[in-house]
């Protein structure tokens, strides 16, 4: 049974083919903060080819990368839910934002970009239980 999620306006529906979302990652850098506008992006590693999107999610070429490397931003142009991140530093993963998924998700494996955190946000870190490669964010 795969993992099915949508953007707030649900134009956009997200499937994915695994039993459950891998375990997340939470970001703290800056383009992730902006491009929710909110304190940090909880996302999840997978492979591109076990990502389904139904809709046209609109894209923006995210080049503030410390790689150069432009990073692509995947969000509905009618609500703006973020859906996923893309670059070419991994191109055989996405990271799919878990905010689209009303299931309950396992805690995080790993935080990205600890030094932007805020002082007052307690992320719990789990043991990694499927070890996942994760490329440079950035
Ligand atoms: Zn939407
Ligand atoms: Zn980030």
């Amino acid at each position: 049974m795969p993992v099915t999620g949508s953007c707030l306006c649900e134009e956009i529906s997200v499937t994915v083919d695994l039993q459950e979302l891998p375990q997340p990652v939470v970001c703290f850098c800056i383009n992730c903060k902006k491009s929710g506008s909110t304190s940090f992006s909880i996302e999840t590693v997978v492979p591109r080819d076990l990502v389904q999107i139904a809709g046209n999610p609109k894209i923006y070429s995210d080049t503030a990368t410390a790689s150069g490397i432009p990073m692509e931003r995947l969000f509905c142009g009618t609500c703006s839910s973020p859906i996923l991140s893309r670059t070419p530093l991994n191109p055989d993963n996405c990271f799919l934002k878990c905010g689209l998924f009303e299931h309950p998700l396992t805690p995080p494996r790993k935080i990205v970009c600890d030094a932007r955190k805020e002082s007052w946000v307690n992320v719990e870190v789990a043991p990694v239980e499927v070890p996942v490669e994760v490329a440079a964010h950035l």
